[in-house]
């Protein structure tokens, strides 16, 4: 019985002989169990070179041994299926799958942990960077190593897999911590554990009342969708309200398997949303963005965020300019639905968060008219109200005539720019720590 397509089943075959020295057919339930997949993972030149009947010259090998001791090669046979071998140099799923030397230049800006993810760390495997939710690191393997991972530090690090003791802490400082309200688990890959250490984590988060979602991020449904499986699936199902965020980032990747483990996930009622990164060669193109876009919601996948490319060390080869994204957005707003279009944030170095960039739409005003520019270019004015009465808040909500009596809002206090926008707060200013100005004046 055929696989999916004639190369998928010419792959397997071939695995089958390497590993196996056995030249009978395999069959579909073997290329379709995720475990033979992860266990035939391909981590070697000359299995890839046979694998795809191509050759690389003893120099290209050999520049490619040097990057692979820093950053090794991890692609399943699933993901190496899709690669078009014929033109492969060229190819998307090859560039974000295969090393390069290209890895192995640092420049000046690079950094190891751009995001200071290791900083922003109460505990290993959290980190707490905004008021109201955490990113708990809960495994450290992946099913493929994408080349442009923003962890590259991390990557093959066998060494630092947490255990469950560690996970448990982590989930402590949870328990610990009530403004917490939203967890994403993230890795590494959650759905590289087993069934029962995902239902033990899943389980431990639920129990803790102040959690109100739970979110997973994963490459599987891209680099591995046979991990998709029921019994997964009725796993996540008991731990609702339950997100998913997986990451295509070229609707190459959209494909007969992919599609079926997302519907499989979407059918479960779990929301899926989508975070691509900008990678020059790869997906820098309106058409190439759009297309995955249209892709993603024909699959139920509301898409989220498209990533600048991080400053981390070995990615300076991916990296395109702002304006690359920005075009992609302006070919995008306006030009199709609303909700295929992904806010593009740039991960602020040095642990900022992310930060949302758009083209500008409003080009000017005064003191009762905007003016705006739509997706044609057409520039159009919106004229704003004559009287509008301004309502002093001082957060009293009991008294304020809008009656909204907010049950169990927690009272949280204004930070960063909302500071300086309300009236219950007398900050008019945020001043750097080294303003010399202000050090002067307290010296
Ligand atoms: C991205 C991220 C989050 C989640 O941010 P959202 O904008 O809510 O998706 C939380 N914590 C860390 C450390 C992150 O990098």
């Amino acid at each position: 019985m055929p696989i999916y397509d004639k190369s998928q089943q010419k792959i397997a075959e071939k695995i089958n002989l390497i590993t196996t020295r056995n030249d009978s057919k395999i069959h579909i339930s073997n290329w379709k169990n995720w475990r033979w997949q992860v266990k035939h993972t391909i981590r070697d030149i000359s299995i890839f070179e046979k694998l795809l009947n191509i050759k690389f010259s003893a120099l290209e090998k050999k520049g490619l041994e040097v990057t692979m001791a820093k950053f090794p090669l991890s692609i399943t046979p699933y993901y190496l299926s899709l690669i078009n071998k014929d033109n492969y140099k060229n190819d998307p799923i090859f560039k974000q799958s295969f090393p390069s030397k290209a890895e192995l230049r640092i420049t000046k800006y690079d950094m190891r942990d751009p995001l200071a993810e290791d900083k922003d760390c109460p505990v290993p495997g959290i980190t707490h960077r905004y008021p109201d939710r955490v990113l708990l690191q809960v495994s450290n393997i992946c099913a493929m190593y994408c080349r442009h991972c923003t962890r590259k530090r991390k990557v093959g690090d066998i060494d630092s897999i947490p255990d469950k003791k560690e996970i448990a802490k982590g989930i402590k400082y949870i328990k610990n911590t009530p403004v917490v309200r939203d967890v994403l688990l993230s890795g590494g890959d959650p759905f590289m554990l087993p069934d029962d250490y995902i239902d033990w984590i899943l389980f431990e988060l639920r129990k803790i009342p102040h959690i109100e979602i739970i979110r997973i991020g994963t490459r599987t449904p891209v680099v591995l969708p046979y991990r998709i499986t029921d019994d997964l699936v009725s796993i996540l199902k008991k731990y609702h309200p339950l997100w998913v965020n997986t990451h295509f980032n070229h609707p190459r990747e959209i494909t007969a398997s992919s599609k079926e483990a997302l519907a499989k996930l979407a059918d479960a009622g779990i929301p899926l949303g989508n975070q691509s990164v900008l990678l020059a060669d790869v997906n820098d193109c309106p058409r190439i963005m759009k297309s995955l876009l249209h892709k993603l919601v024909q699959n139920r996948i509301r898409p989220y965020y498209m990533y600048q490319c991080d400053l981390t060390e070995g990615l300076s080869h991916f990296r395109t300019p702002i304006g690359k994204g920005i075009e992609i957005l302006e070919s995008l707003i306006g030009h199709t639905s609303g909700f295929c279009i992904p806010t593009y944030v740039i991960d602020a170095p040095g642990g900022g968060g992310k930060i949302p960039i758009m083209p500008n739409y409003l080009i000017s005003w005064s003191t009762n008219k905007v003016v705006l520019r739509n997706y044609e270019g057409i520039i159009t004015t919106y004229k704003e109200p004559d009287s509008y009465e301004p309502i002093f808040c001082d957060r009293d909500c009991d008294e304020c005539k809008l009656h909204l009596h907010l049950d169990g809002a927690e009272e949280s206090k204004a930070i960063g720019i909302g500071k300086l926008l309300n009236d219950y707060d007398k900050t008019i200013s945020l001043i750097p720590r080294d303003n010399e100005r202000i050090n002067r004046r307290d010296s």
